[in-house]
């Protein structure tokens, strides 16, 4: 048994089992379609996050931070290391010492993973994200990066630069080499309408920023001279104290980039 299958127990996953299958029946607290840029959000402690594609794949850099202490953060080396580098359903996710804690749990992954060669998997857990440095240095321009867009999501829950840390890469399709331990990434698995789901263990401040990268599909080549395109998603926070909804559907949200509450 390994530490996160201990930390974990079976009765923890009956909990977040039972969760994730209401999940689209609880009361919807927020929602925001975000096509393009960063954005940030609480997600209070029991309180759920939903990522959701809104057209087709699109890379998504998540942080996920302690509200109330923005010291702990998103541990991607531990998370590599105890779970492995895809994040897939009922996997914990590890916060940073000294507490070394689960801070929030997948419940949820509709993307249905094709087996290939490579062995790729959706949603790195590795926690690179790309800045203006790189972009200069590879492409030669400066889109709105990854750590531009985190930026200005961290602003938006009253944080500087300085709290961006390691993240999620989200509809990621990637695999570490075995021999040469280089990065590798392929077309994402995801389609329109697939989504990720995460529990809070914590109250969380989650931010995110749409890659420049898109959904993946780019080639080397064409950073240089192509404005690689960038979809939208849907950003939504369930609240299982607040029980299941009356009238809540999906469709509705589409287009409406609006607080609930
Ligand atoms: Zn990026």
């Amino acid at each position: 048994m390994t530490l996160a299958d201990k930390e974990r127990g079976p009765a923890d996953a009956a909990f977040y089992t039972d969760l994730a299958a209401r999940t689209s029946q609880l009361t919807r607290r927020s929602h925001h379609v975000i096509d393009h840029g960063g954005f940030g959000c609480r997600v209070a402690k029991g309180q759920i996050l939903r990522i959701g594609l809104l057209e087709r794949a699109q890379i998504v850099d998540l942080c996920l931070t302690n509200a109330d202490d923005p010291t702990e953060h998103y541990a991607s080396g531990t998370q590599v290391a105890l779970e492995g580098l895809n994040i897939t359903r009922l996997c914990p996710i590890w916060g940073t010492p000294p507490n070394s804690r689960r801070l929030a749990t997948c419940i949820g992954d509709t993307v249905v993973h094709r087996d290939n060669p490579s062995h790729t998997r959706d949603h790195g857990a590795h926690g690179a994200h790309c800045n203006p440095h790189h972009w200069m240095l590879y492409a030669g321009r400066h889109p709105d990066t990854c750590y531009d867009n985190l930026r200005a999501g961290m602003a938006m829950v009253g944080l500087g630069q300085h709290a961006i840390h390691d993240n999620i890469n989200l509809f990621e399709n990637c695999v570490l080499e075995p021999y040469t331990g280089h990065y590798f990434l392929q077309d994402s698995d995801a389609e329109r309408h697939d989504h990720v789901d995460f529990y809070a263990d914590v109250p969380l401040l989650a931010v995110l920023s749409l890659c420049p990268y898109g959904s993946g599909e780019a080639m080397d080549e064409d950073w240089r001279v192509t404005d690689i395109p960038v979809y939208p998603i849907l950003v939504e926070v369930f609240d299982p104290s607040a029980g299941a909804a009356r009238a809540s559907s999906r469709a509705d949200a589409i287009g409406k980039p609006s607080v609930e509450s």
